[in-house]
């Protein structure tokens, strides 16, 4: 079976899957290999319900297998110079470039997200890899003459050895990408496993990269679920851990690597609270909440979800938004009039309209309701409409817990304090934002925040891939985060070398 597609699509066959009539086949030491895994899963698409391809879910030998390619591949690719390790990414960037809109189509036709929002997700994709480029000069050390009379002194970064990357499903092209370039642009080799739900982007971005002539193991890309998983948590050979995902995991990851002697950076879910002054431009700040509740229908994890509106900012916003929630057009993806896509799966939604069934059973009030939604071509599709709650209290589970859908809850405070003192009763701290004329609260909520990415009149702060990206409580196990030039200090290891001639 090829990759197959809704009739309005064309062209997008992953050769790597039809060679293998439909099985996702793992990429161990520079080959194309399916596992022998007895467990399979079906890869749909979320708008239509067609199937797509079929994912064996690897095993903890198909694992030990891409690590000892991994390992094997190490010494070889630690003494390529810098330089050559960056022409493989430079080439691959061209080659991202070149096949754009293809992988934005996969994504799409994978997890549901409108085209638009795909293409801005491989574009922060290729950032990361213009960014892993530079790995010649973010890679240097540093020295000290002197540091005692003739004796000088200098660090020098070196790899490790075998890293892995386990990644969550909403966005399958831009989150893999957020750690593999820099663990291979710094001389170290990996394994990459993305969400068994949405598999096909990162398989035909590997393709790319095996066409962009990265060494055989240096890049190694398994399948599967918690299986895989736990044989990564657990190999002895593998030394760090990048993890992107639900916090109960984030947490498991995190406990378990360590228990293991791994470094690990794991990023979990959230809650993000969006203030609202009263100063703000309202329709500024309604555009600005909607686009970041609903956008990707809610499946980000720097989605607004929390709207708290100050004093009188409150009746105004509630209108706008609840204006803008009913006249969003929901759909399919590849279809250009689509303003929100569905959710990723039966069960997601399932999960989304408990959550709205619970709130409302609470007795915060629904003041819109997308769980009847539909959308006559494709009843297939796993729609949940735009949904926004009124009078949620923080310990309504609704309130607090993270939906990771198109719902909005709406909280009012009577000042600046009062936001920050809700915001900070939030297990989760990942972003927040507050939208203000204020040059005064916007300082004052920027420096007492306890949330560590903070958008100033921007719904969604999503740090580019010069700057780190994660979160701090429960949004976040480990000290390093993603990308910027924590990567580097992530996937190296720091020498000190003290010399006396
Ligand atoms: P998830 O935690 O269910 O899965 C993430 C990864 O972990 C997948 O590769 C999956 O195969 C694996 N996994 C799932 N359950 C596991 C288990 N019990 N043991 C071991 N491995 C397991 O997350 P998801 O539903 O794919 O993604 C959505 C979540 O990711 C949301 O919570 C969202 O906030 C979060 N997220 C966070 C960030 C961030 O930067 N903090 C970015 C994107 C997504």
């Amino acid at each position: 079976m090829a990759v197959s597609v809704a009739p309005r699509d064309t062209g997008v066959l992953l050769a790597s899957v039809a060679s293998f009539r439909g099985i996702i086949p793992n990429y161990i030491g520079g080959e194309w290999t399916p596992s022998a895994s007895p467990r399979e899963l079906d890869v749909t698409n979320p708008a239509t319900g067609e199937r797509l391809a079929v994912v064996r879910l690897s095993t903890a030998d198909d694992v030990g297998r891409a690590v000892a390619a991994a390992r094997s591949a190490f010494p070889a690719w630690r003494e390529t110079p810098p330089v050559e390790r960056a022409r493989k990414l430079f080439r691959l960037k061209m080659l991202l470039e070149e096949h754009f809109q293809d992988i934005a189509r996969i994504v799409t036709l994978e997890n549901g997200k409108t085209l638009a929002e795909a293409k801005g997700s491989v574009r922060r994709a290729i950032e990361n890899v213009e960014h892993a480029c530079g790995i010649p000069t973010l890679m240097m050390g540093q020295t000290l003459e002197d540091v005692a009379h003739g004796i000088d002194c200098e660090t020098v970064r070196q790899p490790i050895g075998v890293f892995a990357a386990i990644t969550p499903f909403n966005f399958p092209a831009m989150v893999p990408l957020w750690f593999w370039p820099y663990a291979v642009a710094t001389g170290n080799c990996i394994v990459v496993k993305p969400s068994e739900q949405v598999p096909l982007s990162q398989q035909r971005i590997v393709e790319l990269a095996h066409e962009a002539g990265f060494p055989a193991g240096v890049l190694n890309l398994v399948h599967g679920d918690k299986e895989a998983v736990d044989a990564i948590l657990r190999h002895p050979e593998i030394a760090g851990v990048s993890f992107v995902g639900s916090s109960p995991v984030a947490r498991y990851i995190y406990r378990t690597a360590a228990e293991h002697g791994k470094r690990v950076q794991a990023l979990g879910g959230a809650k993000n609270h969006m203030v609202v002054m009263p100063d703000a431009p309202v329709e500024f700040a309604a555009d600005g909440v909607v686009s970041s509740v609903y956008g990707c229908t809610g499946q980000r994890c720097l989605a607004g979800s929390v709207a708290v509106a100050v004093e009188k900012a409150y009746a105004p916003l509630k209108e706008r938004v609840a204006a803008a929630a009913k006249s969003l057009r929901l759909g399919y993806g590849l279809d250009p009039a689509t303003q929100m896509g569905p959710v990723v799966s039966r069960k997601h939604r399932e999960r989304v309209v408990g959550y709205i069934d619970q709130g409302e059973a609470e007795g915060a009030k629904l003041v819109v309701d997308g769980r009847g939604a539909r959308v006559d071509e494709y009843p297939r599709g796993h729609w949940v409409g735009p949904t926004l709650f009124d009078q949620v209290q923080p310990d309504m589970v609704i309130g607090k817990e993270e939906i990771f859908g198109p719902v909005l809850t709406l909280s009012r405070a009577g000042s600046l304090d009062e936001a920050i003192e809700l915001v900070h009763r939030s297990g989760y701290a990942n972003a927040t934002s507050i939208f203000t004329s204020s040059g005064r609260a916007a300082r004052e909520f920027r420096y007492r925040i306890g949330v560590s990415m903070i958008g100033v009149n921007i719904g969604v702060a999503a740090p580019m891939a010069f700057f780190p990206f994660g979160g701090t409580k429960g949004s976040f196990y480990g000290d390093l985060k993603a990308h910027g030039r924590d990567a580097i200090e992530f996937y190296t290891d720091k020498k000190v070398v003290i010399s006396r001639w």
